[in-house]
């Protein structure tokens, strides 16, 4: 999966306090070399959207766990629901890309929908981050744009 060309840049913000990007990281590692997957739960505004905990998920897919991620639907409803408890919701989702890149492949825009943040972890399984090891992707008129990443806090 080759990265694009050219990327747009979506007008939004995806808040991801370190210790949150850090819990994802491993994550990511632990599930190497296959794809891990989770929610993302925080609160949604017009341009920003705050990362306030993760959720893990099963990744149901059997065939290709090495590249592709079936979230378990329960895991899902049980997430929204903790969710809308606290007075929050679920932002986007995220999943890794064991020795891929952070970029979204044609599956992952398939099933992609609107209005929610898409987080890619990238992942060597030696505990390598490197630039560009998170990126978080929104969809907007069937095309994926990059969504800025602060990592600063809410
Ligand atoms: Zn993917």
């Amino acid at each position: 999966m080759k990265p694009l060309l050219t990327v747009e840049t979506a007008p939004t913000q995806l808040g991801l306090p370190a210790a949150l990007r850090q819990q994802l990281s491993h994550l990511a590692e632990a599930s190497y070399p296959f794809e891990a997957c989770g929610l993302l739960v925080g609160r949604m505004g017009d341009t920003r959207i705050d990362t306030v905990r993760i959720c893990p998920a099963r990744n149901l897919n059997r065939e290709r766990p090495e590249d592709r991620y079936l979230l378990d639907p329960q895991d899902f409803l049980a997430a929204d629901q903790a969710a809308r408890a606290q007075g929050l919701e679920i932002v986007g989702f995220w999943h890794s890309h064991p020795n891929s890149p952070a970029y979204p492949s044609q599956t992952d825009l398939e099933a992609a929908w609107e209005g929610y943040s898409y987080l890619i972890i990238s992942t060597t399984g030696d505990g390598a981050e490197g630039a560009g090891a998170f990126r978080s992707w929104r969809l907007i008129d069937n095309r994926f744009l990059e969504e800025a990443i602060d990592t600063g806090g809410n």
